[in-house]
């Protein structure tokens, strides 16, 4: 089990002057929490409403439409967004808030199953979710499209979801905590091997990995934690 974050090559030009398309993420295990959290350099400007919605997976057939209603996590997911901003308000300086209406930057989330877990460059991820976030040059991220990974496989070969479980819909809360933290300037907690869950702190940060279906040695808090404000830009 280990955390993946790579950079995926997608050469795709925004309307921004070279903007950047960048692949984050890995939602998967095995860090060692540092505070205040790793930062990237790139992440809402201050101050930004953003808009968040469902979008619909259409794409290569090794992974299917799920949607967002699909798992009954409407709610749940929805409920990270207060969440954050909440915490952009009260508890760190950004004032980056996440509405479902009148943003200006956007949120696209999708929930989709993977159809060949376990599969190289099929179940490409080894992760819960992952974030695709399109930036300009200065930084400034223009839009961030979420995805989660129903029936990946952690590099164990142990389910991620356990999605009949009641902790499955927490879970999902901790996942989309983790992958919104990637808009906020916020990266993955260092790796530090595989199958090494108990050297993270556990909870200290929402951009630890995941340990165990669910998260069941509750790796990642849930909500915002101190060394996650701290780190915020
Ligand atoms: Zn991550």
């Amino acid at each position: 089990m280990s955390i993946e974050n790579k950079a995926i090559g997608i050469h795709e030009r925004s309307i921004m002057k070279a903007a950047r398309i960048f692949l984050v993420l890995g939602l998967v295990n095995v860090c060692s929490a540092v505070c205040p959290t790793p930062t990237v350099s790139y992440g809402w400007p201050r101050g930004l409403p953003v808009t968040y919605s469902w979008m619909t997976y259409f794409g290569p057939s090794a992974f299917s439409e799920v949607g967002v209603n699909g798992i009954g996590a409407a709610q749940t997911i929805d409920s990270a967004f207060p969440s954050w901003t909440y915490s952009n308000t009260q508890e760190n300086t950004s004032g980056v808030g996440f509405y479902w209406t009148g943003g200006t930057g956007q949120v696209n989330i999708m929930v989709v199953r993977v159809n060949y877990p376990g599969v190289p460059n099929l179940d490409p991820h080894r992760a819960a979710g992952y974030t695709m976030a399109q930036y300009s040059e200065t930084g400034i991220v223009i839009s961030q499209r979420i995805t989660l990974y129903l029936g990946s496989l952690d590099y164990g070969g142990n389910p991620i979801y356990d999605e009949a479980a009641s902790s499955f819909q927490p879970f999902v809360k901790k996942v989309m905590l983790h992958e919104i933290g990637h808009g906020m300037y916020l990266t993955d907690q260092p790796l530090f091997g595989s199958a090494l869950c108990g050297l993270q702190t556990f909870g200290e940060s929402v951009m630890n990995g995941s340990c165990g279906t669910n998260d069941s040695q509750n790796m990642l808090p849930t909500s915002v934690r101190p060394c996650d404000n701290q780190a915020i830009q």
